[in-house]
């Protein structure tokens, strides 16, 4: 959930939820107008880094907070006002606004709610720590273990202990940022440790040095003790030893001249930062990523193409063209001898094998593989890094992962292209266009590492959903390759050939002395599964498999065939999640459509009735505007032919009509429902029911004219799914019919139509 809150800026510390703060802060009387009269008196706390500067830099303030109820607030006579505030939630900042009063547009963050046991076992263990962690530091006092002890809820014991650690701002902000309360436990265990240990070393040199204390040598104690605290807990320090090291790896770098040159400065200046001074981490982090950074390292490409079509084989059933293509490029850019063209671009439903045959092109060349998301980033920062002023800096995905890659040719797989966003952080998708384009990525420049790292012999592939939605500067870059959903008995091949052999071999088991029918096989598709891929498949059988180990070997029982049997299927995925589609409807008014949606092709009913109106349209079902407009055009197209469609004109005029697309929990939207719409239209105000068998794809113009769709292949499969036997298909999309699957050909009846009225004169007269 998005919006307002109005803001208080701390200096230097950070308020967390599930805290409570009192202090005197010189704020602004708008704030606390703003926040009692529309915020419901909650404002958003953030904490600016900055402690010396009175104004805050908007710019520079972080992207995290904590939402907060004033629970108190008292003006002072000197100017302050006294405030009390109780932390809420975290929330993640989409923006700020004004440098003055200054506001933001927040995302409130939800803790995820955990295993009611692993809670209660992490609940005993951080309340035994602590108390033990109370005995070593007079600091605390008991009370304090009493009041921890009444809380029973992880998200609450977390946030509230970390104000009794000992702990840098730095740390604060990490416990800010984890919203997993899992997590948060582990930092606290490790805290609670460290602080431990600190005390007992601590306490071990104060009875070392206690002899030798000496005024003169206090500084010089001091200094030393810090020294030795750190070598105790294994962190780095400016130590000769340290600088050495790191002039020694430097020397081993096959990087550019000028990039060992900047290294060799940083290292210098590393040397010189104050062992205090939180610089000092953060150059050392920054030194680190260059010399990890894989300069110069390539992996020798096998280029026998043969055996990359092989290896493709071998992982994946079917899929004859993607991987005729896959190989056809491969062989260009081998002929080219370079990766200058455009990029790999493979598109379809999850679960069709996008990322595995990527995975396998990388095994085959004999290059390392590594790869990134892309879904939901709206964040320039995210792939192209932070400069290193902003706090928390860190480089971009691309860097990251070729740091991970280990070398500088990977194959990179870019994954879900078509899931970014543009925001007020900038476009991600036109910085992702300098990373891939070929002139422009041979001097690459992340913002952190601040240096070009060149990235013109990896090998980026990527993957999309929807072809529409990749943004339309990328698709010029990017040659696409479509893979469908896939039909039953291709999933049930899969199954035998891939997906059991590979799962048997993971779980330590030999494929042979498993005996699995086809129909059980095709049981678990049907029933258990509703995707155009195989990855639900996949789980689904995994769990089998699984489950038939640990029975057998719980009860101690060594056999050499194991029988999956229909009992078994029920015992273990439990009753059937989808009953077999078959399409249940045989009304007036209502007819099947064809979408596309998130499970690849499905039919979608659309349900139309009338009654006593005015002629007034109501639309339901969680319709997009094309949508909307379809239901409009079809109204009006049988209005303008009524006397053609032998519809009394009255109906029409008198009543009012509600459309309905039941399943409001899938968004539908698209210009492929017009002659459905038309059609269910038609049966209600004719009177004719229009059997179940048959489904409808077509957007129709307001003169009836039934105009070319998109994704035929994967309709058509969802439809043979859900047992239909007879669609129509716009004319122009007669082309497609040649490149579905024999199944779809042998058991549906395609009737191409141009205008409507061929439709109607097919199933209404
Ligand atoms: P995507 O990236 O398209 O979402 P994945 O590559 O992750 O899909 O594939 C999901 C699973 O399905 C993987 O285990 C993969 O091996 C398997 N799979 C998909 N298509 C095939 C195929 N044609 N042959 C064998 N296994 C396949």
């Amino acid at each position: 959930m998005k919006h307002d809150l109005p803001v208080i800026v701390l200096k230097g510390f950070v308020l967390l939820p599930n805290n409570d703060l009192k202090l005197d802060l010189k704020i602004n009387k708008d704030v606390l107008e703003t926040s009692i009269n529309f915020n419901n008196n909650n404002v958003l706390v953030v904490t600016d880094i900055d402690k010396l500067e009175e104004t805050t830099d908007i710019s520079k303030l972080p992207k995290i907070g904590t939402i907060a109820k004033i629970k108190k607030s008292l003006e002072l006579p000197n100017g302050m006002t006294r405030i009390s505030l109780s932390g809420i939630k975290r929330a993640k900042i989409i923006e700020y606004i004004n440098d003055y009063d200054i506001e933001a547009i927040v995302e409130e963050k939800e803790i995820k709610k955990i295993d009611s046991i692993e809670e209660k076992v992490l609940i005993e263990r951080i309340n035994k720590e602590i108390k033990e962690f109370v005995g070593y530091i007079p600091y605390i006092s008991n009370s304090f273990i009493n009041d921890i002890n009444k809380i029973k809820d992880l998200n609450i014991l977390t946030d509230k202990i970390v104000n009794y650690l000992e702990i840098g701002i730095d740390r604060y902000f990490e416990y800010l940022m984890e919203d997993s309360q899992i997590e948060r436990s582990k930092m606290i265990l490790d805290d609670i440790y460290e602080a431990k240990e600190m005390y007992q070393i601590e306490q071990n040199l104060d009875i070392k040095l206690k002899k030798q204390l000496d005024d003169d040598q206090k500084q010089f104690i001091l200094r030393e003790k810090i020294k030795l605290i750190k070598e105790e807990l294994g962190e780095y320090s400016y130590t000769e030893n340290d600088i050495e090291n790191l002039k020694n790896r430097l020397e081993n770098l096959k990087a550019p001249d000028y990039i060992k040159e900047r290294i060799l400065r940083e290292i210098k200046r590393y040397s010189l930062i104050p062992s205090s001074s939180p610089e000092l981490s953060i150059e050392r982090n920054y030194i680190e990523c260059l010399l990890e950074l894989p300069w110069g390292k390539y992996t020798i490409d096998n280029d026998n193409l043969i055996e990359v079509r092989e290896k493709l084989d071998a992982t994946h059933d079917g899929l004859e063209q993607v991987k005729s293509r896959i190989i056809e490029y491969l062989g260009v850019k081998q002929l080219t001898n370079s990766l200058n063209g455009p990029i790999l671009c493979l598109v379809g439903p999850p679960g069709v094998g996008k990322t595995t045959l990527a995975f396998s092109i990388a095994e085959a060349m004999n290059r390392k593989f590594t790869k990134i998301s892309l879904g939901g980033i709206n964040d320039e920062a995210e792939i192209i890094g932070h400069r290193r002023t902003y706090l928390g800096a860190s480089p971009g995905r691309i860097i990251n992962q070729i740091k991970k890659a280990k070398s500088a040719n990977p194959v990179f797989l870019i994954d879900e292209i078509d899931k970014m966003t543009k925001s007020y952080k900038g476009d991600p998708a036109s910085v992702l266009l300098e990373v891939l384009d070929p002139n422009q990525n041979k001097y690459f420049k992340d913002n952190y590492i601040e240096e070009e790292f060149d990235l013109s012999k990896v090998m980026f592939i990527a993957t999309a959903n929807y072809i529409e939605d990749i943004p339309e500067a990328l698709k010029d870059r990017l040659e696409i390759v479509k893979l469908s959903g896939y039909t039953e008995f291709e999933k049930l091949k899969i199954a035998k050939n891939y997906l059991l052999p590979k799962i048997c071999k993971d779980h330590g088991i030999n494929y042979k002395y498993v005996e699995i029918n086809d129909n059980i096989i095709l049981k678990i598709i049907r029933n258990y599964t509703k995707e155009a891929g195989v990855r639900e498949l996949e789980r689904k059988l995994a769990t089998i498999i699984r489950k038939i180990i640990t029975s057998l070997a719980y009860h101690r029982i060594n056999i050499n065939k194991v029988i999956i049997t229909n009992k078994m299927i029920n015992e273990y995925l439990g009753n059937p999640i989808y009953e077999m589609q078959k399409i249940n409807y045989n009304e007036i008014g209502v007819v099947n459509a064809l979408a596309y949606t998130k499970f690849g092709g499905d039919v979608l009913p659309i349900e139309v009735v009338s009654f006593k109106g005015t002629g007034n349209i109501t639309l339901t079902g969680s319709l997009g505007d094309v949508m909307k407009e379809s239901a409009i055009v079809a109204l009006n197209y049988i209005k303008a032919n009524y006397k053609y469609f032998d519809i009394d004109y009255e109906k029409l005029t008198n009543n009012d009509i509600h459309i309905h697309m039941p399943d409001a929990a899938i968004n539908k939207d698209g210009p492929s429902a017009g002659i459905a719409l038309t059609s269910a239209l038609i049966s209600l105000f004719k009177g004719q029911k229009i059997s179940k068998d048959i489904s409808f794809t077509g957007e129709i113009t307001l003169t009836g004219k039934v105009l070319e769709i998109g994704g035929l292949k994967e309709k058509s499969i969802g439809a043979l799914r859900c047992g239909i036997k007879k669609i129509y298909i716009p004319k122009s999309n007669k082309k497609d019919i040649d490149n579905l699957p024999n199944e779809v050909k042998e058991n549906i009846e395609f009737i191409c139509i141009n205008d409507f009225k061929e439709l109607y004169r097919g199933e209404f007269k």
